[in-house]
């Protein structure tokens, strides 16, 4: 059967194994229960963006029109680089969305996706964003008052560590085998004097398991930008792909697509 919508990103609960939901405007589709069996993916030739519902020819920012991409602070530079948060100039796009989102307290992680990485979260946000990445383990490291610093702190430790991952790796369970609590106490010794405060002294380790058949061969990315149709045979969702025998789809990229989801 077919259900018909805009496209959102997967939605996903920590449970073990995670448990995925595909999300067409407000209805959600649970997804592991069709794993094993075909799937069809057919882009219906319309844009809309997520936010303000404009119909339009091209999305920014994974699902936005390029108005609300200039506009919300959600699409800000500071977003992507924490470190030039503006809020104390008094120039946030919207103080409200800084107040509830970046003037809140934030963790710096070490996570396990492809590599270790070095990473930051809102606290309230911590088991979506590592989800979200694919981490199969991860620890909070320091816990910070504000985005800001966060940022900061992750742009040092940047210099000792990773803090991106190799999806490729990540989809097919390459993971390095270096310990969690070991790059922690490496990482310690670069702390600036400053950030120690902030030290989480004894973190706890989260883990995840994804549902996944197998392992895939295939790691092509389809894109409804270059084929209107996109079906195979779903073995496992990670991060927020699909993973089909024929490859693999990325749905936040697809955020705002009119899509007919057929399983
Ligand atoms: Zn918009």
């Amino acid at each position: 059967m077919a259900q018909i919508g805009y496209l959102r990103p997967l939605v996903h609960t920590p449970s073990d194994p995670v448990d995925y939901y595909a999300r067409l405007d407000e209805q959600q589709i649970a997804l592991n229960q069709h794993l094993g069996k075909t799937i069809r993916i057919t882009f219906l030739n319309e844009k809309a963006c997520c936010h303000c519902g404009q119909k339009i020819k091209k999305t920014y920012n994974h699902g936005y029109c390029y108005k609300c991409f200039i506009q919300l602070p959600e699409n800000d530079l500071c977003i992507v680089k924490p470190e030039l948060c503006h809020f104390h100039a008094g120039t946030c796009r919207d103080p409200q969305f800084g107040e509830h989102q970046c003037m809140q307290p934030h963790i710096v992680y070490l996570a396990l996706s492809s590599d270790i990485k070095v990473g930051i979260t809102r606290k309230s946000n911590m088991m979506k964003r590592w989800i979200d990445q694919g981490a199969v383990r991860a620890i909070p490291f320091l816990e910070v008052p504000d985005r800001k610093t966060a940022g900061e702190i992750e742009v040092h430790l940047s210099g000792f560590i990773k803090d991106k991952t190799n999806w490729r790796k990540m989809l097919k369970n390459e993971t390095s085998g270096r310990d969690l609590m070991e790059a922690r106490a490496e990482l310690l010794d670069k702390l600036p004097a400053g950030f120690r405060s902030y030290l989480i002294s004894e973190p706890e380790l989260y883990e995840f398991r994804y549902p996944q058949l197998s392992v895939p061969e295939k790691v092509n990315s389809l894109s409804l930008d270059k084929e209107a149709e996109i079906h195979g045979k779903l073995i496992g969702m990670k991060a927020q792909y699909l993973i089909m025998d024929t490859g693999v789809f990325h749905v936040r990229k697809h955020t705002g697509y009119k899509i007919a989801f057929e399983l």
